[in-house]
């Protein structure tokens, strides 16, 4: 069923540990992206037989499996840990898709591991679907991100302050190689693991790049389109700790992740960032401080040290002028001005919206639909803003193809899994159904579209364990 090829298992190894999934009592398949099965060339019908349900669930380990639990390190808000790692994931091996790409295959939830700590190695129903939906969407949106191939209740009981249902996420990824993968090894002084990395990583997600300082260079670009994606959606990632930042680029570890309803630049979910150091606007500086901790891995490789750091610095401070142009291309394309969009208007209407919490995507989306200025209390503001746009005479369906209808909305998640838990999947499949195809219209699907009432909004969102 699975051709897997594990190139991963095959590094040194300190890399990993290798570890079994934990069996669960009673598995049953709560959600299958035939979609993305089709995309990895796997059978979608066998992965719903109690067979695949079986693999997906961790109680039967594929043939070529080479189960592994990776080793990292990482700033957890700031702060570093120098051994952190899979402690509630195992990695079942790689695949290779029809087209030739390479993918991870890793179980969420699957049981504990060496790096577990005193965590329980599971995970329960509310971040699987959450990450489920979430990661869908960006994929949809054409955003990095690792991808969600099943959900599995596990029919066991796990423990967080209450007794909730288990769950198991088959998440898809180009690789789960992190920024704390390198620190792993950089804060062991382990040149010959640091060496070995670097190569595979250049191997897999950069193979254009010809030395360590090049992947630096094309790390650096990667996230600057990334996290300039985010922003356009008014995606909070919510925990970008360095062990949260895919080298590949990809959105990775969605956690007490949000989208904002209205719009503010401070906006903060996550119960855990009490400090609101990954506040929406505060991303890309904290990209640029976690690439700088990953240029600092990469140093020892780069030959003498002074010239190192000095092209390691110029390389990161790249990540401005990057992450600006395609900020940039990003908000002019949402307001439906292609090519050279004004700085300035961009950032009036963003401050226009702030000021009166407008409805982040309802607002985009209502520049087409004639509906944008109903975001506003003071309209004759949004009308003075308004005259200057309509000048540059934008381009409507420009606009109709960047900003999406609906997004993941924070209450709809959370009344989906509401649901989920009294055994009611429907709010689940049909946010899942309605978020894959985000520029669609349909009357059945207006409410997904809808801001929360007063009474709906959700102010935090908890961390994905
Ligand atoms: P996160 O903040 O969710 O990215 O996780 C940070 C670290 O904690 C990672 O090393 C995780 O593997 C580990 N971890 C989180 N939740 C659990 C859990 N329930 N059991 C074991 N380890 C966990
Ligand atoms: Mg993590």
């Amino acid at each position: 069923m699975f051709q897997f090829d594990n190139s991963y298992a095959r590094l040194p190894r300190s890399f990993y540990a290798a570890v079994m999934p934990t069996p669960v009592s009673r598995p049953r398949l709560l959600a299958l992206n035939r979609d993305l099965a089709a995309r990895l060339g796997l059978d979608a019908g066998w992965l719903e037989s109690p067979e695949g349900v079986s693999v997906l669930a961790g109680n039967t380990v594929p043939q070529g499996a080479e189960p592994l639990a990776q080793a990292y390190a990482g700033h957890q808000f700031g702060g570093f840990v120098p051994q952190l790692g899979d402690g509630r994931a195992v990695l079942l091996g790689e695949i290779m898709a029809p087209d030739g790409t390479r993918f991870d295959i890793q179980l969420k939830g699957s049981g504990q591991t060496p790096f577990s700590r005193r965590g329980d190695g599971r995970a329960w129903l509310g971040p699987v679907l959450r990450e489920y939906l979430v990661s869908e969407f960006m994929a949809a949106m054409g955003v990095p991100t690792t991808r969600a191939l099943a959900a599995v209740a596990t029919g066991e009981t796990v423990w967080r302050e209450t007794a909730l249902p288990g769950a198991v996420l088959t998440r898809v990824a180009a690789s789960h190689i992190r920024v704390g993968t390198f620190q792993y090894f950089a804060v062991r002084d382990d040149r010959a693991a640091l060496q070995a990395l670097t190569d595979h990583v250049i191997a897999r997600h950069y193979p254009q790049a010809d030395s360590p300082l090049a992947l630096l260079d094309a790390v650096v670009a990667a996230q600057a389109e990334t996290i300039a994606a985010w922003m356009a959606l008014g995606f909070i990632h919510g925990v970008m700790n360095t062990d949260n930042m895919a080298v590949s680029g990809e959105t990775i570890d969605y956690g007490p992740c949000a989208f904002m309803d209205a719009y503010h630049p401070q906006t903060v979910f996550s119960s855990i960032d009490r400090q609101g150091r990954y506040a929406w606007a505060n991303q890309p500086q904290i990209a640029v401080w976690n690439l700088a901790q990953f240029a600092t891995c990469l140093i020892p490789l780069m030959g003498e040290e002074g010239p190192a750091v000095e092209a390691a610095t110029e390389s990161v401070h790249r990540f401005a002028p990057l992450y600006q142009a395609a900020w940039l291309r990003r908000f002019g394309d949402k307001l439906g001005i292609e090519g050279a969009p004004n700085r300035q208007l961009v950032e009036r209407f963003l401050t226009l919206m702030a000021r009166q919490r407008a409805d982040f995507t309802r607002t985009f989306r209502g520049l087409v639909d004639g509906t944008a200025r109903d975001e506003f209390t003071d309209r004759a503001a949004f009308d003075a803003w308004a005259a200057d746009w309509q000048a540059l005479r934008p381009d409507l369906g420009l606009i109709a193809r960047t900003n999406p209808v609906r997004i993941p909305r924070n209450h709809r998640i959370e009344q989906a899994i509401a649901a989920a838990l009294t055994d009611d999947l429907a709010p689940f499949r049909r946010l899942s159904q309605a978020l894959v195809q985000p520029f669609e219209t349909r009357p059945e699907w207006d409410d997904l579209s809808a801001a929360p009432l007063p009474a709906e909004i959700v102010h935090h969102t908890f961390c994905g364990t």
